[in-house]
Formats: structure tokens, sequence, C-alpha cells
């Protein structure tokens, strides 16, 4: 299986409110806020996207820890972030191209 990710140039400034949200500035000036429960209820690793399939969250509010926090995040390489999130969850990488394409 191959994935195909779309280039796009990382944010030259990354800023992590671990209670609110993550908030880049791109190279063009603009900065986008992404809410936490959004990047996290949108986590592209292949068990939350099974999960989306079927119709079910990704993120639930019943069974997650309240309120949801962002422990702490890595940069991958040049092209996304991994958020380790307060529900053990960390295996979804979040593109740049695909924030940016959010964003826009
Ligand atoms: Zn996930």
């Amino acid at each position: 299986m191959e994935f195909e990710i779309p280039v796009a140039a990382p944010p030259i400034e990354v800023e992590l409110d671990r209670q609110r949200h993550l908030k880049l500035t791109w190279d063009d000036g603009t900065v986008s806020t992404f809410a936490l429960e959004t990047l996290r209820g949108e986590c592209p690793c292949a068990q939350c996207r099974g999960l989306r399939t079927q119709g079910k969250l990704a993120y639930s509010t019943e069974t997650a820890p309240q309120p949801l926090a962002a422990i702490h995040a890595e940069l991958v390489g040049n092209w996304g972030i991994t958020i380790h999130w307060n529900d053990g969850h960390d295996t979804g990488i979040h593109a740049w191209s695909v924030l940016k394409i959010h964003a826009a």
C-alpha cells in the first residue's frame, strides 16, 4: 500500500496550547488555529479512520478524560506533527499539507 502525502511548506511557527489549541503560522504569514477537539476527532491514524468509517467518533467525551489535553507534540520530519493526547492516543500524524488545506 502506498500513501501519497501532498507536500506543503512547514509552518514557520508552531505553538501548542496544551489545554486549548494548536496554532500555526505559515510562511505566507497566515495563522491557523485548530481546537484540540477538532484535531483529536479528525486524527488521521488507521484506527481512528476505521472508527469514523463505521460512523463512530474517533474521540468520545463519554469515555475519554475530560478536558481533552495535549501532553506534548513532536515534529515528524519536515511534514507533520504528532500529538500525544491525555487519553493515551499518539499514533496520528497530522500532515502540514492537510492542516493547511483545512485552514484555507
Ligand atoms: Zn488516531
